[in-house]
């Protein structure tokens, strides 16, 4: 039992589950959650693929590895108990060539290695069984990687928190933290007159969790890098071309997964997301550049190193950026008769991608404690998957609640 009080700056699927974790381990706590937006989940938890990731692709051992099969589990439940909708639809990773299907073998070794459930591989022929319209010359199938809306779960999650007692205080941007004889003062950048000094808190702030931890005295690195990713929607008149999800093999060199059919779990079919700087952290319209931003990547050596290596990759991607034909191409390769579908633009996403000064991107979560402050520095895909097991680990295991 703790009577102490927590702050969570960030009400995004990752700050809502820590809120929520702490009620639940901790029914009489305090708890109180800062959003700088007029809603919850605004920003990545609300522009995303929507899928559950079972653990194919990640380094066994890993914090991403473990959380997400966790987290795929507890998303699972959670939807069951709360009746949001969730789609079991399964997932196909499709190999075009001989290259591509060791790499592919070597996802499945991770996959197996990470107990992801009823993963087998596919010989070319019993593809379409699966999805009677790709084509490949073999493929990893996940039939449990399922589709939900984490914009709907957070909103799901937001509601349990006022229930249980806490509070969700929005349009409230946390400037800085500042940590004095084990109390925590929180700063904002207007004058309102919350409750500002705190036992502990754990910052969740997303696309600008890198600012928030330097301003409050944690290591300037590494840094949000923020990438867009931009959806299609394709004419309804052929969503059901695609029965679930299609993916690439993904290329080792680039972090991203490739341009891939994603159904939503309201029934309409997309193509995307490829992966490309973006010039503005929360710049979604791709219109509203941002000049701070903007600066922030172009002063940073890593940016730079990260550049000059992976030039080729950043063509490929900058050839969807250029032309929807390109974009509907890239897919096209794994469902021929999509070559033609006409698609309109989708919301982007934005990933808060963490970047070190050497240049390369940090695969694994980043999970950084400072004094009685917790900073989530790096949840990329798959966050929203494991983020109610990202709670449960911060909770009981980075957090000490003296
Ligand atoms: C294109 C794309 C596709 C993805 N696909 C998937 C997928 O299919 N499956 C999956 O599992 N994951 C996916 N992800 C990753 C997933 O969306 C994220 O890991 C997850 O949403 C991160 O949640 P979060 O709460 O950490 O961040 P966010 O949702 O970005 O929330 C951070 C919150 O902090 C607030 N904030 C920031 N600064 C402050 C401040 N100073 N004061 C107060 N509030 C502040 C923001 O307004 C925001 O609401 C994808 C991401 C992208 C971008």
């Amino acid at each position: 039992m703790t009577n102490k009080h927590y702050a969570i700056i960030g009400g995004g699927i990752n700050g809502l589950s820590v809120a929520r974790q702490l009620l639940l381990d901790f029914p009489d706590a305090k708890v109180t959650v800062f959003e700088k937006e007029n809603s919850v989940a605004m920003h990545q938890s609300s522009h995303n693929s929507g899928v559950v990731h079972a653990g194919l692709y990640y380094e066994p051992g890993g914090l991403k590895a473990r959380l997400c099969r966790r987290g795929a589990e507890l998303v699972y439940k959670f939807c069951l108990e709360n009746e949001v909708a969730y789609d079991e639809c399964g997932k196909v990773v499709v190999a075009l060539s001989k290259e591509e299907e060791i790499r592919l073998n070597a996802i499945y070794q991770k996959s197996v290695a990470n107990q992801v459930p009823d993963v087998r591989i596919l010989e070319a022929s019993e593809i379409q069984d699966i999805e009677p319209n790709c084509i490949g010359t073999s493929a990893l199938y996940s039939p449990r990687t399922a589709i939900v809306s984490y914009g709907d779960i957070a909103k799901k999650i937001a509601e349990e928190i006022k229930r249980k007692g806490g509070s969700i205080i929005l349009g409230q941007k946390v400037t800085h933290l500042t940590e004095r004889f084990n109390k925590i003062t929180v700063h904002f950048d207007n004058n309102e007159h919350h409750s500002t000094v705190f036992d502990y808190v754990v910052t969740c702030a997303g696309l600008q969790s890198d600012r928030l931890a330097a301003s409050s005295g944690d290591i300037e690195t590494p840094k949000i890098v923020p990438f867009f990713g931009q959806y299609y929607v394709i004419d309804e008149n052929f969503k059901n071309y695609v029965r679930g999800l299609i993916y690439p093999v993904p290329d080792p060199k680039y972090p991203f997964l490739g341009v891939h059919f994603t159904k939503r779990i309201d029934g309409q079919m997309t193509i995307g997301p490829n992966a490309f700087i973006s010039f503005g952290r929360e710049n979604y319209s791709g219109k509203k550049i941002n000049i701070s931003d903007i600066y922030d990547f172009l002063t940073y050596k890593g940016f730079w190193k990260f550049s000059s290596k992976n030039m080729p990759a950043a063509m490929r991607e900058l050839r969807t950026v250029l032309s929807q034909t390109n974009f509907v191409s890239e897919a096209a390769k794994y469902v021929p008769s999509l070559a033609n579908v006409s698609v309109i633009p989708a919301t982007r996403g934005i990933r808060a991608q963490a970047m070190e000064s050497d240049g390369s991107l940090v695969d694994d979560f980043v999970i950084r404690k400072q004094g009685n402050i917790t900073h989530i520095r790096n949840a990329p895909s798959p966050g929203a998957t494991s983020s109610l097991a990202i709670a449960e680990y911060i909770v009981r295991e980075v957090m000490s609640h003296g």
